[in-house]
């Protein structure tokens, strides 16, 4: 019994199918504009790219989410709970 539609080797979580992990905008400094643009952010797999929406200019910033924005999201929670059981 066939469970998907796609074709052999092509699993559904591909780019193309399943898009971006993470999509998100913010206004951020843009060095070729020179000033602060608004930007489009995309995270797929770990690797976060921000787009400014008036040069267009790509640049990878991976490091600030260091891999899963989820998981850094996760970390965060549970950082704020280890400093609430500690008292300080
Ligand atoms: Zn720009």
């Amino acid at each position: 019994m066939m469970s998907s539609n796609y074709p052999p080797g092509v699993t559904g979580n591909e780019y193309e199918i399943a898009g971006p992990d993470m999509e998100s905008e913010d206004n951020r400094y843009c060095d070729k504009c020179d000033k602060k643009t608004d930007h489009y952010i995309e995270g797929y797999r770990g690797a976060v790219t921000i787009q400014c929406q008036e040069c267009g200019d790509e640049s990878d910033i991976s490091d600030e989410y260091d891999g899963d924005p989820d998981k850094a999201m996760e970390d965060k929670k549970e950082l704020d709970l280890w400093v609430q059981e500690r008292g300080y």
